[in-house]
């Protein structure tokens, strides 16, 4: 199975103005400036899929893809969506701003059971960020019964071998990517499409 065809569908601001739950779904989370654009960008192989965006934090908005997979074998082709989250951390904006976008985003993450895998962007060389550590036990406390959490580390062209191999040993269930070499990208592909689709292949 592998991405052959991905377009941008909507923008949502929560889940009131979001698209029905009628699709499996992949929701990418991750502190601004993690990757999360350039990652969308290579796993669909478009250059501009996903705006990278100069500002950090800017992105306040839910952002759904269409993804279509291929099964190379039977030629079938399988339709999900990516749902690209906001980023969260270096906003500049006001608390109250602040506050309101997080309400959004805590609701639509609780109420959005079509989300079958959490991607939790990590970056490589900040492994213990406050940040991350509070969404990973905040996705471990709302996650049901059919949902994944997937740890990918991103950037990882910025660490020496030494360094890499002692993240790798420290997250055995993660996943190591960069977008600049191109690395784990065909891996991250693969156990999206073997969680949702239940094949390996
Ligand atoms: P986002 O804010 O999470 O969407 O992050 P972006 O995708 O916009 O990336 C932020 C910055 O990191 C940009 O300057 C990217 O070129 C850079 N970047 C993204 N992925 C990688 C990577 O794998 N390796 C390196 N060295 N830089 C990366």
């Amino acid at each position: 199975m592998r991405i052959v065809e991905a377009f941008f569908l909507k923008s949502a601001k929560s889940i009131n103005d979001s698209l029905p739950q009628d699709v499996a779904e992949v929701a990418f989370i991750g502190r601004s400036n993690v990757g999360k654009s350039s990652l969308l960008n290579s796993l669909t192989n478009r250059k501009n899929l996903a705006k990278s965006s100069a500002t950090p934090g800017k992105t306040k908005l839910i952002n759904f893809f269409e993804i279509i997979f291929k099964d190379d074998e039977s030629g079938e082709k399988y339709k999900i969506r990516f749902v690209d989250l906001p980023g969260f951390g270096y906003a500049k904006v006001s608390k109250d701003i602040k506050k309101e976008w997080q309400k959004d985003l805590t609701n639509f993450i609780l109420n959005r059971n079509s989300i079958k895998i959490f991607i939790h962007l990590i970056d490589a060389r900040h492994d213990r960020m406050q940040i991350d550590i509070e969404v990973e036990e905040f996705l471990n406390s709302i996650k049901k019964g059919d949902q994944k959490i997937l740890k990918v580390f991103t950037k990882i062209d910025k660490l020496k071998q030494n360094e890499l191999a002692k993240l790798k040993n420290r997250y055995r269930e993660a996943l190591f990517v960069s977008n600049l070499k191109k690395t784990g990208l065909k891996e991250l592909e693969s156990i999206i499409s073997s969680h949702i689709f239940g094949i390996e292949k």
